[in-house]
């Protein structure tokens, strides 16, 4: 692998030198699918703009040889091309090359970690055209990460099928969604929270050269008038049928093309003898064709891949004085039919009727006027201007909770002599890696590297936004609620909060009732009108007395009776646990308050907040800190080897860490079944117990706990199983002490330090993992401070010594 500098089409230096003269923008990275020198559309009008205060790397999906192309031999692995674009030196085109058959996905990430490191990038936004080159740069951490959504590329001919599930990625992870169209607005308006339609715009002095431009260019002055014309890219968007038939309809009119054949054979588009196919024209030369012909045509035929476009093309014919004749396309349609500026057309008849109007009429004052005034509002300088408003504004959101620059910064240098680029290995991207990860980073200025297994970080809270735009809980639904301010403060970095608190009700006696059992419950489920001090005596009269306490049941009866341990608790439990409460200790049910009031809170914390745009967000905030990179779906043992010297920090499995040496610890697991109903609202409540009925222990749905408001719901069904992620760690005497055998191998590892659920094999509640790696860091930092303290002396011995030496 290498990066290439190749002189003849513009080095490295040179696009370094031209980046002194850019302001304090930082440096703008674009993922696109389509060439930069290809046709010239809305990426190169907003780029260009864009680079007027940074520089702009554009770089383009990869560009594959034959292993027989001397010029890939011996280039195993890829190489970067640079490219730069006239009259436009802070914009660098950067095109990957590949042999066939190589591993794109993995090399463009080398490519690109190696670009960026060569480059000292270490602060840049990013800026997608495409969503499959998330598959190389997810592991980045942009400022601000656009996506420009130009048209529904998965509608398009050979679109890889990934490309929908890749989107919905791009859509959780962008901060700002820009839209080429207002149809495409409308499709993706509800998948995020801020989203922003910015029609195709025009550059008007470019194509208003056309109405006094004069002269044919050679290839077009043979063809007699009158004329029409269409330019752009001519692929399977274009109507065949509807141009054939046009042209037969009007042999005495002339239909020119102009641009380049994609994807469909040439010898598809539609031939006749007053059909003539000019071939690629420069942006430069456009002006010129324009001038020479009478009309303009979009002849788009309607089918999915032009469901959502907004031809940029439609302004700019307008703006070099032709009229224009489309089929109904949507956007065309509002942006400009329904304005009297474009004439639409159905059929070929109505299409050959309205061309013969546009022909004889030509330009008139009224209707230039109206173009015109049409025109200046969109002018691409507009649309970036507020498109860079978008921009700014995320940045000002995000910089408030950036985590203050570290104390101890300036000694990250010393404290890896080996070479290793890390200091700590993170294992897992949960709340336990990720805060060590951020303290580590902010506090300490180490080098991190988090490394998690799934292919997201979050650990079990990772939320994301569904196909239907609703944010849920990939791993059932997560509430937050702690009493330690110290937590709440923490977090409060990272993001802002809703209050929520959190509502659960049961399915008894076909009743639904509210849980923890409360004074209400038991009136409604017994029929009854009792006070507190009812409650209270009610209870009495039913708990069975207990010498002592050891299991689940012992506890539920010796607290609310027999008949409420049946009805609420045991098979819910059996459920849950796949075992009798009376095989499951204690704790597992004494989590569960019994109240003599109407409090229908599930939880009694003094702080119950939801993070105001989810969790997944939190986490990508703690992650954002520039020392720290994430990598994902890798397994830590794959990373270990590459850095030795690295300490670590294992929040995965406890026993996985020791290859099971003493046996596995049991877990129960849970299998998500995620519905989405067509329906505002699904239940009364975020979640529902079904403590007897169906295999399913609880239902739950997420809008309740976001806040968020949709014409649509989704929910969760839970169902226990023995198979599958390590949820809960089964709570008996057996696997305490297997547990602890392992901790004794944890407490001698050297290096490592063990954190968080798995690696402590007990459940915990997030504020109280949060806490926990808090206390960790701690730990670690003291750990280092002794470490320095060390080598300070043995510093100073040193010298001293060099010192006494050169005395002599
Ligand atoms: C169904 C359910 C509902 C819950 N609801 C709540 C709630 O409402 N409120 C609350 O406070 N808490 C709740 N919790 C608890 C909460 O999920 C945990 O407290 C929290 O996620 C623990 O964080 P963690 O970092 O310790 O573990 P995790 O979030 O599990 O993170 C550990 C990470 O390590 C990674 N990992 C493991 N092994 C490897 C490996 N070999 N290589 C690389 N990576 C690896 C995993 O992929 C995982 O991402 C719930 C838990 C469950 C299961």
């Amino acid at each position: 692998m290498s990066i290439q500098k190749n002189s003849s089409i513009g080095t490295v230096e040179e696009s370094q030198q031209s980046a002194v003269h850019l302001a304090e923008d930082p440096a703008l990275l674009v993922f696109s699918h389509l060439r930069w020198h290809f046709v010239t559309q809305r990426p190169q009008h907003l780029l260009t703009r864009a680079a007027q205060s940074r520089h702009v790397y554009f770089w383009e999906e990869p560009w594959f040889h034959d292993a027989a192309d001397p010029e890939s031999r011996g280039r195993d692995g890829g190489w970067v091309e640079f490219l730069e674009v006239e009259q436009t030196p802070d914009v660098t085109v950067i095109r990957p090359h590949f042999n066939h058959g190589e591993d794109s996905i993995k090399g463009q990430r080398r490519l690109l970690n190696r670009f960026l490191s060569d480059r000292g990038l270490e602060r840049f936004d990013s800026w997608f055209y495409t969503p499959m080159a998330l598959s190389f740069t997810a592991h980045l951490h942009p400022r601000v990460t656009v996506y420009d959504c130009m048209d529904e590329l998965s509608a398009f001919f050979g679109a890889p099928p990934e490309l929908i599930e890749r989107e919905k990625e791009l859509f959780r992870v962008a901060d700002v969604i820009f839209t080429g169209g207002q149809s495409i607005y409308e499709a993706k308006r509800s998948k995020h929270s801020n989203v922003h339609a910015f029609p195709s715009s025009i550059d008007l002095p470019h194509f208003a050269q056309a109405r006094t431009v004069q002269s044919d260019p050679p290839d077009q002055a043979g063809i007699p008038d009158p004329r029409v014309g269409f330019f752009g890219v001519l692929d399977e968007r274009l109507d065949s049928a509807l141009i054939s038939e046009v042209a037969l309809l009007r042999p005495h009119v002339h239909f020119v093309f102009l641009g380049p054949v994609v994807k469909i054979d040439p010898a598809q588009l539609p031939t006749a003898s007053n059909i003539h196919y000019l071939g690629s024209k420069s942006y430069a030369e456009l002006p010129r064709y324009l001038a020479g012909w009478d009309a303009a045509i979009l002849p788009f035929a309607l089918n999915d891949s032009t469901r959502f476009i907004s031809p940029t093309k439609t302004p700019e014919y307008l703006a070099a004085g032709k009229r224009v004749v489309s089929t109904p396309i949507k956007d065309v349609v509002t942006g400009y039919g329904m304005a009297g500026l474009v004439e639409v057309a159905g059929t070929a008849l109505e299409f050959a009727t309205a061309l013969d109007r546009a022909i004889s009429t030509g330009q008139d004052a009224e209707w230039t006027q109206r173009v015109e005034r049409k025109l200046v509002e969109s002018s691409w300088d507009l649309t970036w201007a507020a498109m860079r408003a978008e921009i700014d504004a995320v940045r000002d959101r995000k910089s408030k909770v950036v985590p203050p620059p570290s104390r101890w910064r300036s000694n990250h240098n010393c404290s890896s002599g080996s070479g290793d680029p890390f200091d700590y290995l993170v294992v897992g991207a949960g709340f336990a890696g990720s805060v060590v990860a951020e303290r580590l980073a902010s506090q300490l200025g180490k080098r991190v590297l988090v490394i998690d297994k799934r292919p997201h970080i979050g650990g079990n809270t990772y939320d994301f936004y569904n196909e239907d735009g609703i944010l849920v809980h990939r791993y059932g639904p997560h509430i937050f609620h702690t009493s330690s301010q110290k937590v709440v403060d923490y977090l409060s970095c990272f993001t802002e909060w809703r209050p929520y608190e959190h509502r659960v009700l049961a399915q008894v006696d076909g009743k639904l009732l509210p849980i923890p059992i409360n004074l209400d419950t038991i009136n409604r489920l017994y029929d009854l009108n009792l006070d507190s001090g009812g409650m209270e005596k009610f209870l009495a009269e039913r708990v069975e007395a207990r010498t002592e306490i050891r299991t689940s049941e012992d506890i539920v009866v010796s607290r609310v009776g027999r008949d409420l341990y049946e009805k609420f608790f045991r098979n819910y439990t059996r459920k849950q646990w796949g075992l009798d409460p009376s095989e499951l200790d204690s704790c597992v049910a004494g989590r569960i308050p019994v109240r003599f009031d109407r409090d229908v809170r599930y939880f009694s914390d003094s702080f119950q907040a939801m993070p105001s745009e989810g969790f997944t967000r939190l986490f990508e905030r703690m992650l954002a800190h520039p020392n720290i990179n994430v990598v994902l779906s890798t397994d830590y043992r794959e990373a270990m080897g590459s850095h030795p010297s690295a300490k670590v920090v294992y929040t995965g499995p406890i026993d996985e860490f020791f290859d099971y040496r003493f046996g596995p610890l049991p877990y129960r697991s849970l299998r998500f079944e995620h519905k989405t109903h067509d329906t505002e609202q699904f239940q009364p409540a975020a979640v529902v117990n079904y403590p007897n009925d169906y295999d399913y222990t609880r239902i739950t749905e997420f809008k309740h706990l976001t806040g968020q408001k949709h014409e649509k719901t989704s929910i969760v069904y839970e169902y226990p199983t023995d198979e599958g992620e390590p949820y809960y760690p089964i709570p008996r005497p057996e696997n305490a002490a297997l547990y602890e055998r392992y901790r004794a191998l944890a407490s001698a590892a050297k290096s490592v330090y063990f954190c968080g659920r798995l690696a402590n094999y007990r459940y915990f509640n997030m504020d109280q993992v949060v806490a926990q790696a808090l206390h960790m860091y701690g730990t670690i930092a003291d750990d280092e401070a002794a470490e320095f303290s060390i080598q300070i002396p043995a510093r100073m011995l040193g010298s001293a010594t060099a010192t006494a030496q050169a005395a002599t």
